[in-house]
Order: structure tokens, then sequence, then C-alpha cells
């Protein structure tokens, strides 16, 4: 019999049930996939059952080093002994912001906040009140800012008239544009898309545009930590967030010194310092610096990608980049095919992402889906669950 019982509960109390729109039931195999989970350690989740899965959601990209890291884990435990918000600036937000500069040696400033979201609604508020303009062009998501959910209706609750919308490079030498604002690598990392963002870059500076890179996704999932440092290619904003905190919740507005600090704009919460989530990103970064190489990381997701995609190239295959992707191909057969993977123990989802405990498992994974697709090649397997339904972020993506 499966286990509604938490579901159940979820949706007397939490509106919609669930917390984050794409662990909702109705994102993955609804009837097939578990509702809750309890723990994770490694690449592994286990649900309220006890039942363990391998996991390839990772919390949605969150938890590059793996869940409950020992090293992140015990400078979060170490901090938490010494208070989580105290009443003044700490020693730790300023040793954490060094470290982010050591990173990206293109920034100069930065702000913490505590995710994706804020990073983004932050930078187009410092661009509009550095460039003086109004409007703002986008491609991607952006997270759930009004003007984002804008762009796609029914957009409920949001104001109609917003400045914004979807990226056309012609329209930013026609109009004076306050920001664009990208994803600079989605699932397409082509040559043709570095060559695109080279060109999005010299449209930007030509017309005083200043540009947004978000790497809230991209961000620490890069070799030399992210798609500007790789490829060299700088914005004026940078957003950061996602694995940076191996899983606690901390983001990043940043930029050189002239746009970060030009004019007194509004950004502040109570919980930007918050120590804990800042304890766990300088130890996360640290940690990329010293011990995990995120080089070794893209041979072993590049491997993990060759393999999985020759096992039905025509029908069913991961885009992406070797730390992340997205499942493409026949919906149904994809559907069929993370349903007899979760009844193997194996957690897909829409995205896919590739982590540092997923490197010894390529040999089990492979063999697993290898197995799954040959059954789905006979025809015989019945869809037990519903349909994924796509959730908002991907509707932005493919738009
Ligand atoms: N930007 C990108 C590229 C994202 O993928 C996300 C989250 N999926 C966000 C922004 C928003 O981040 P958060 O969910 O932490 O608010």
């Amino acid at each position: 019999m499966y286990d509604w019982s938490w579901h159940k509960r979820a949706i007397e109390s939490i509106a919609h049930g669930a917390l984050t729109n794409s662990k909702r039931p109705e994102s993955l195999v609804k009837g097939v996939y578990p509702t809750h989970l309890k723990r994770g350690e490694g690449s592994y989740v286990w649900d309220v059952r006890g039942r363990r899965y391998t996991d390839y959601i990772c919390g949605l990209g969150a938890n590059l080093l793996g869940y409950a890291n020992p090293e992140v884990t015990e400078a979060i435990i170490k901090r938490a002994r010494d208070g989580a918000s105290l009443s003044l600036a700490t020693d730790l937000e300023v040793e954490t912001a060094e470290k982010v500069k050591e990173l990206f040696p293109y920034i100069e400033r930065l702000r913490f906040l505590k995710t994706g979201t804020d990073a983004c609604n932050a930078a187009v508020r410092i661009a509009r009140s550095v460039s003086g303009r109004q409007l703002i062009a986008s491609e991607g998501y952006h997270g759930w800012g009004d003007e984002f959910v804008s762009l796609s209706q029914p957009a409920l609750g949001v104001p109609p008239q917003q400045n914004i919308s979807k990226l056309d490079i012609n329209e930013i030498h026609k109009t004076p544009h306050a920001a664009v604002i990208v994803e600079p690598i989605i699932t397409d990392a082509t040559q043709d898309r570095i060559e695109w963002l080279r060109e999005l870059r010299k449209a930007c500076s030509s017309t005083g545009t200043l540009l947004i890179f978000d790497e809230v996704i991209t961000g620490f999932r890069y070799p030399k930590f992210s798609v500007s440092n790789y490829h060299g290619i700088e914005p004026d904003l940078i957003c950061l967030g996602k694995a940076m905190g191996n899983g606690m919740p901390i983001s990043v507005v940043a930029g050189k010194d002239k746009i970060m600090n030009c004019g007194e704009w509004f950004v502040s919460s109570t919980f930007a310092g918050e120590t804990l989530s800042l304890a766990a990103a300088l130890k996360t970064m640290t940690l990329l610096q010293k011990k995990y190489d995120l080089t070794k990381l893209w041979e072993s997701g590049n491997s993990f990608l060759s393999k999985f995609n020759g096992l039905w190239p025509e029908k069913i295959w991961i885009e992406g980049y070797a730390t992340r992707g997205a499942f493409r191909g026949d919906p149904f057969l994809r559907a069929l095919f993370f349903q007899e993977a979760c009844k193997a123990g194996y957690l897909f989802g829409p995205s896919w992402f590739f982590n540092f405990p997923h490197m010894d498992l390529i040999d089990n994974t492979i063999g697993i889906c290898s197995d799954i697709i040959g059954k789905l090649k006979t025809g015989s397997v019945q869809l037990e669950g519903e349909m994924p339904k796509s959730p908002f972020a991907q509707k932005m993506r493919e738009k």
C-alpha cells in the first residue's frame, strides 16, 4: 500500500501541501515517489518509512559535497554553540566575504542574503539604482520576485505593470535597459552558447546595460567555480546561492565597487548575517579550494552523461553539462523511467545533478539504468502513478 499519511497531514496544514514548487508530489510520479524524506547522508536520502534512495535530485542542486558532509556539519555545530544571529556584524561575515573574493577575482564588493530569489531581486534593484533606467530583460528562472513571475501567466497576485520583458538582444540596442539578467548556461553548454554570451556582453557594454549573471545553479558547479570564471566572461553583477552553503540557506549578490557601492540602495535583512550558513559557506568554499577538485568532478560527471546518453539515445537523454542537466525525450517514457528507477531505489527528477559522492557510484547507477531501459524497450511497463507536471521554473526556462 502506498504511504499517503504524511501527504494527507501536509495538505491539512501547509498551503498546497508543500513548501517548494518542485517538491510537490505532482512534479514527480505522484503515487510512486515517496512524498516525505527524513534524512540524507552523502548521496543517499531516506524516506519516512526508512527506505534508502540514491539521490540525483540533490536538494535541487544544493548538496554539492553530499548531504551532511562531516566537515561542513562540524563547522555549523561549532558556530551554533556561539549563537546564530548576533546583534552586530560578525568576524565570520568578513572572512566569508574575503573567501568569495578569492574564488571570484572580479568581485570587489558583495552582500550575503539567504535565497537565490533574494540575490536576483537585489541585483535588479542595484542595476536600476546605478543606471537610473527601469527596463529589465530576462532569460531563464530567477526566483519568485513579482517581476519575474509576471512573465508567466496567470501570475496571480502580481501587479500587471512590470518593467520587464523576455530577453531580445535587438531590443537592448533600440531601448535603454537597466540590465539584462540571464542564467549564463541553463542546459546548453555548447561553444555557440559561449559565443552568444560574449556577444551579449558586448551588446550590454556598448549600450550601458548592466549584465547580470544568475549563477545560482552554475556557481560552484563549474571548474574555477563559475561559468564567468571558467570562460572569462565578466558580468557586472553576479548572483550565487544553492551549492554555496552545501544545503544551508545563503546567497550572494556581487560586483565591482563602483556598482555595489553606488548610492544607498536598500537591501537589508535580519538574517543576512546568520552565522550557521556563513560557517557552512566558508567551509564549503575552503574545501572546494583545497580538498574537492571540481575538474575531477567534471570528468566524472561527463563520464556519467556519456554512458547514460548511450543507453537509448533516440528516446531518453540528459541535456546539460557535467554537474547538471535536464531529462529530455519522450515524456511518457521519461515518466516510466523515473517510476522504475524510484522502485529500484533511485531518485531522479526533471533536473539532474551530479555531486562529489556520486563519483564512486557511476557503474552501479548506469547498470541499474541500463536494466530499466532494457525493460522499457520491451514495452511491457505500465505507468502506476500520474504523469509529472512541469514545475514553474521549468516553464520559465522552456519558453
Ligand atoms: N536563479 C536560479 C538560476 C535558480 O535555479 C533558482 C532556484 N531554482 C533561483 C534563482 C531562485 O533561488 P531560490 O529558490 O533559492 O530562491
